[in-house]
């Protein structure tokens, strides 16, 4: 399939996102949405609290048996998602970076993919708190661009949502290094 060229965060970051971290069959599935923009994506790594500090990011994703899903979960304030471009009202989805929890314990940062508004007339869903941060100061301080503060409330997305390139949770929430070949 063409790819259309790069314009903005969906194409610079949300798409290459999903072909870098991936298996076969997520690409399969969300890159045939997002090439069609059926889908719209941004990417939702920064928080208040932690740029540059990748490893510190407070955004949870505990595994849930029961369901065999995630729940996404902002436990303080300083782990709201600060500054993604393109969710204030736009985007549909994000690539979230989150701590994977399972009963072993913090896994670290892993990504995600996310449903954040209704497809029909993009309201934010139950579980989303999502706003523009608003007027940025300086030249080139992308003012057409809607950056944002997004807090999530016990979201809860299905299993196969973690993006499993690299490790994935079964089941039985064992985390296991994925046997895709490298
Ligand atoms: C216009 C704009 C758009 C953005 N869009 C997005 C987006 O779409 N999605 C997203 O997730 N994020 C986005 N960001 C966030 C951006 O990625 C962060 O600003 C960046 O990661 C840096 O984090 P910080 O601003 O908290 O600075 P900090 O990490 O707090 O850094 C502050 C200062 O300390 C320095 N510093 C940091 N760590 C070290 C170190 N170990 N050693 C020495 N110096 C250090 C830095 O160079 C900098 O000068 C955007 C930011 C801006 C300004």
């Amino acid at each position: 399939m063409d790819e259309p060229a790069y314009t903005d965060l969906h194409w610079g970051m949300f798409v290459p996102a999903i072909k870098g971290q991936g298996t076969d069959e997520q690409q399969n599935e969300w890159l045939s949405l997002a090439y069609k923009m059926k889908i719209i994506g941004c990417y939702a790594q920064t928080e208040l609290g932690h740029g540059s500090n990748v490893q510190g990011l407070e955004t949870m994703a505990t595994f849930d048996r029961q369901t065999d899903g995630f729940v996404i979960h902002s436990p303080t304030l300083t782990s709201s998602k600060w500054w993604p471009g393109g969710l204030g009202k736009v985007s549909t989805h994000a690539v979230v970076y989150a701590r994977l929890i399972t009963d072993g314990g913090d896994h670290g940062v892993h990504r995600f993919i996310v449903q954040l508004r209704n497809l029909e007339d993009h309201t934010p869903l139950p579980g989303i708190t999502v706003g523009d941060i608003g007027m940025k100061f300086g030249n080139g301080a992308y003012n057409t661009m809607d950056n944002i503060v997004l807090i999530f409330e016990h979201l809860c997305i299905p299993g196969n949502q973690m993006l499993m390139w690299v490790s994935q949770v079964t089941r039985e929430a064992k985390y296991k290094q994925s046997d895709v070949p490298r």
